[in-house]
Parts: C-alpha cells; structure tokens; sequence
C-alpha cells in the first residue's frame, strides 16, 4: 500500500483522504479516549444509528469486520452445520470464510460474463432442500438484482443475505444496497469505499428480532448480563473505528460521485476493444473497483508495473479451485465464466483523491500495452 515510488499510479492511499478530515479524525479518537469507554457505548451506537439512517432506516449492528458480520448475519438466521448456501466463486475468499465458519457448505452458481455477477437463471436448477441461505454478492460496486433474486426463492424458507462489502453508496432503481435482503453485510475494511482506519464491518437489517439477535451472537451469544442465551462470538466494532466512520459517513456520497465520475472518464478515454465488466440494468454503480478484461493478464500488469501502474486482481483464483475447499462437492463444479474472469480481470486505480490526469495517463497506458502485448514481441 505504502510502498509506490514518487511518480507511481498506486492502487489505492488512504492518506490523501485523511489530510482534509485530519483534525476532525483525532478529534473523535480523543473524544472515545476521554469518554470512559472503550467497548461498544455511546459512540458505536451513534454511528450504528447514522449508517441505518444513510439507508433509509432499520437497524444496523457494528461488528469487527465484514467477514464477522457475514458469520453474525448466519448465526443470526439459524444456519446448521451441513446447510448450504448459494453463491458465487468470483468473490472475495471471506464470503466463503464466513460460510465454513458455521460449518454450511457453500454451493456456487456460475456468473455472468458482462456483469461479473450471479447468474440468476442458474439459481433454481441450484436450490435444494438444504439451501438455507443465498449470497448474491455485489462485486465491485456492481449490484444483483435482490429483487428478482427474491422471487426465485420465495415460500422455500430461503433467507437473503447481500454482501454489500464493495457496494456502499451502489444503489438499484433508486434504492441503496443492503436494503433488499434480510440481512446485509459490510465491510470498513480501509480500501472499501466506506473505510475505517484499521477493520471494522456491520450487519444491516429491517428487522428488529434479527437485530436482537445480530446484538447478541456479537458479544458472547448473551442476553441480558453474564447470560449466555444462544452461542456467541466476540466481534465488536470498536468505539475508535466508530467515531472515525462517523466523520467518513457523511462524505461517503461525495465519494462515491467522484468514484462514478472517474469510472465514466476510464469510459470514455479507454478505446472500446478493451473489454470492461458492465454495470447491471437498473444500478447507479458504486464503483469500488473499475475492472476491465485483458488476454495475457499478468504479462499487461506488469508491463504496466513497470510504467509505474499499480494494478489489482479481484481475484486471481476462483474460489471452488482453491485447496482450502477441496473436499467440498464445490471443488467438482465447473463455473466457466467465473474460472474466465479470474484469469483475465484487472482492477485499474480509482479512488477518489485520484486526479483525472492519473486516470488519463493510466488509459494511455493500458491501451498502448494491451496493444504491445497481444502483438507480441518484435523480432
Ligand atoms: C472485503 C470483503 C469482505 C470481507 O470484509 P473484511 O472486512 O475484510 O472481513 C467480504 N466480501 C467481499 C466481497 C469483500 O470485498
């Protein structure tokens, strides 16, 4: 993160966001270090009550990272050892972390190849009598139609759990994500669009019994003092991360605008051979990441390193290939379009203290090495 040269492109720095909220920032770490507590409180439920506020309303359970919050979100929904859960292979290892932490089996459908997302036509043919849970995941900032995901798996005791790690400030027809499952998951993790200065996540529900117990499977499964009603993990966001998001909140749209802004510009400067991941129908893009497809990917990334471009892979290995699920029916699946991306996708820079020049000069030099590589050496 902190190890680009001078002149360098970098993938991502939170310190240029840091400079203008400086004051403020540790302004709210000596508020928490003077208030007398340092778990949960008055500060963690402040930002829990602006995050839910930021999305129309329901509750929202401050947790220590978006994995935990995935884990709480299943604790939370009753999954059992051995159910299965519906989701996709292009994603981030922790959605599947989080699934084999309560012992579910996770199950994959295939993407599509422009949108990089869940494949809806491809959830019912997957669905079982142990389906307990489905994970549509909004990568990138891109977001599934919840809506119609909804309706695939109505009346067969299903429960929607969005992971909304890439997605804050993404919205679908004009309604923010996490808003559309039973329960959604977050991450603060720094480079996300909404980053805490070290991990933190959240859980976000509509409804006041699920978040009852999202509260109590993150302290300890208790209810009530020293009274353990169900089983419980220790994962609390800490009250220095909250007062810290709630500085960042109310800047996040700000962001988030910037992001699309950038994005459009990588639209309209990079030539139309390179191949982009499209955002879906009917979604205002969060654009955590700008992700495009390129043949030879990590010859073109480090061509590009070379040229002082930093580039990301989001993700290199599909996740039913890895070997920590090898003994998973999961391993025996075939998933053509998310085992394509993961060898072809490359996240350019974009975050929003990136100027437009950075961005420019980042075009002109994928397309000139995309051109350079697929040509060939010159003999
Ligand atoms: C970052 C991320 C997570 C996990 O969040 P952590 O806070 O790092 O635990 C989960 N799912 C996706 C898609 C992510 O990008």
């Amino acid at each position: 993160m902190n190890d680009a040269a001078k002149n360098d492109v970098p993938m991502f720095d939170y310190r240029a966001q840091l400079q203008p909220l400086r004051a403020e920032v540790l302004a709210a770490i000596e508020r928490v270090l003077d208030s007398g507590t340092l778990i949960l409180g008055a500060e963690v439920e402040a930002f829990e009550r602006a995050f839910a506020a930021a999305h129309g309303g329901g509750h929202a359970v401050g947790v220590n990272s978006g994995t935990d919050a995935l884990v709480i979100a299943f604790l939370a929904l009753g999954v059992q050892p051995g159910d299965e859960i519906l989701t996709v292979a292009n994603t981030a290892v922790p959605t599947v972390s989080a699934i084999r932490m309560v012992g579910a089996v996770p199950v994959f459908v295939d993407v599509d190849p422009r949108t990089a997302l869940m494949d809806l036509g491809q959830v019912p043919a997957a669905l079982t009598p142990r389906t307990k849970v489905v994970v549509p995941v909004h990568l990138y900032g891109n977001m599934v139609d919840v809506d119609q995901l909804r309706a695939l798996v109505a009346g067969r005791g299903i429960a929607v759990v969005e992971d909304c790690a890439q997605a804050q400030g993404a919205s679908l027809r004009g309604r923010p994500a996490g808003t559309f499952g039973d329960i959604a998951a977050f991450s603060f993790y720094p480079t996300k669009n909404l980053g805490a200065y070290g991990d933190g996540g959240a859980c976000l529900t509509r409804d006041a019994q699920l978040a009852e117990r999202l509260r109590s499977h993150r302290m300890y499964g208790f209810a009530g003092a020293y009274y353990a009603e169900r089983d419980g993990v220790n994962s609390r966001l800490d009250p220095i991360q909250a007062a810290i998001l709630g500085v960042k909140l109310p800047h996040l749209p700000r962001w988030v605008e910037r992001r699309r802004q950038l994005a459009a510009l990588y639209d309209r400067t990079l030539p139309a051979r390179i191949q982009r991941v499209l955002p879906a129908a009917d979604v205002a893009h969060g654009y955590h990441l700008y992700v495009i497809r390129v043949p030879e990917r990590d010859r073109v990334r480090e061509a590009l390193r070379v040229q002082g471009i930093l580039t990301g892979v989001h993700y290199p290995h599909a996740i039913h290939r890895m070997r920590a699920y090898a003994a998973l029916p999961c391993a025996a699946q075939s998933l053509p379009h998310s085992e394509a991306l993961a060898r072809e996708v490359v996240s350019l820079p974009l975050w929003p203290e990136l100027d437009d020049d950075a961005v420019r000069r980042v075009a002109a030099a994928v397309e000139a090495t995309v051109d350079a590589v697929v040509r060939g050496p010159v003999s």
